[in-house]
């Protein structure tokens, strides 16, 4: 390396202690090793992929290993992470999902278009398509029973408070009328088995259904996410009028603490362990014959610690006809659930997910959970109450 080239790159190396510089400019991963030259960030590896696809606005170079003129280091020197911020962030509505580096592709991909490509966050016009309160449009929906994908109309209306969809181009009737206070989105890629692939769930009759919807153009399907999130947002600002921001904001979509295969027996323990698809929803360990079901099989409630549950690695001794060796035992106020893992790394990261929920103390509203399946166990408090309305 020639002496000028190595003297860039030593100037490049203490820009990245500056403040701001420390993470990655659109995800939040730390130490970035990547560089925007024209944008005059610091991104991720990843993050430098995705600027590589508005190639026209954003060149990247890495700065272990390109070489840098002085010109373009004098203007990371000037922009640098935080002024790139305050310039392309100016008015991020407080409901749009910034995404990080847990997030899918597709949220970050599109993230990135938004600040660069379209500057939506510079003028609140280009905000429409998720700010109006109304969205209609077309989105592909997995069939209930066939698995097939059709083309249905969705409708989002913030003034009625729902999101509905079409079975028939022309019809007059919804097929269904999804709540905004019950709804949920969460991206799925792999699950679904396409990258633009979103999962909405609501309540339907007290139990969670689950539809799965894609679009084949990514902004689209990022607009319908943060449409939906902000009808949330606009509800729960109704909902509990005068609650700080920062605490509406968690409620708007959850993403789950995990999802995946184990073998559950049934409440005799007796029946023999069946391999099932599990989804952790907040305190809702609801488990699914496949993946994509429409309706869990069933659910736990998962409470706190406080309210005497637990969770510990391994399964009674007396059990045996488990085909996977790594077993979980909740102990829950009224009986005990058991499980098995195939490998002891899934048995860690679901104990780990299950301690999130068992440690953290119950809300009141936590209390009036869902009470209409047959395998969900209740808190205490809840038993009295249930005996007086039955
Ligand atoms: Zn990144």
């Amino acid at each position: 390396m020639t002496p000028a080239r190595e003297r860039n790159r030593q100037r490049l190396m203490r820009l990245l202690e500056g403040s701001g510089n420390g993470s990655c400019a659109d995800c939040g991963a730390a130490d970035p090793e990547w560089a925007s030259y024209t944008l005059g960030v610091f991104v991720c590896q990843s993050c430098s992929g995705l600027h590589r696809n508005i190639a026209q606005i954003s060149k990247v170079k890495s700065i272990l290993l390109d070489p840098w003129s002085s010109s373009e280091v004098e203007f990371m020197e000037s922009v640098g992470n935080n002024t790139a911020k305050a310039k392309n962030e100016q008015i991020v509505p407080a409901f749009y999902y910034r995404p990080t580096y847990n997030d899918c592709t597709l949220l970050r991909e599109q993230w990135i278009r938004a600040k660069y490509e379209r500057r939506e966050f510079l003028s609140l016009e280009r905000q429409e398509p998720y700010s109006a309160g109304y969205r209609e449009g077309f989105l592909w929906k997995r069939g209930r029973d066939n698995g097939q994908y059709l083309s249905r109309k969705f409708i989002l209306s913030e003034r009625e408070g729902v999101l509905k969809y079409f079975n028939k181009h022309d019809a007059r009737e919804p097929k269904a009328i999804m709540k905004i206070h019950s709804v949920n989105a969460t991206f799925q890629p792999t699950k679904i088995g396409t990258a633009h692939g979103l999962q909405i769930t609501y309540l339907k009759e007290n139990s969670t259904r689950n539809i799965f919807v894609y679009h084949e153009d990514g902004k689209e399907m990022v607009d319908w996410f943060n449409a939906i999130r902000a009808a949330r947002f606009h509800y729960l600002q109704v909902a509990f009028p005068g609650a700080p921001i920062s605490d509406l904001l968690p409620k708007l979509t959850r993403n789950y603490l995990k999802e995946g295969f184990m073998e559950k027996t049934g409440p005799k323990h007796t029946e023999g362990f069946k391999k099932r698809w599990f989804t952790m929803d907040d305190r809702r360990l609801m488990y699914f014959k496949d993946p994509l079901d429409a309706y869990a099989r069933g659910e736990v409630f998962i409470g706190s610690k406080e309210n005497s549950y637990t969770v510990l690695p391994g399964l009674p001794p007396s059990i045996q006809d488990n085909h996977w060796q790594f077993g979980i035992t909740i102990v829950t106020p009224d009986r005990k659930f058991l499980f098995a893992c195939e490998t002891e790394e899934d048995q860690k990261s679901w104990i780990a997910a299950f301690q999130i929920v068992i440690q953290r103390p119950m809300l009141p509203q936590e209390y009036a959970g869902n009470r209409s399946s047959h395998y969900l166990a209740l808190p205490p408090l809840y038993f009295s109450l249930i005996y007086i309305v039955f």
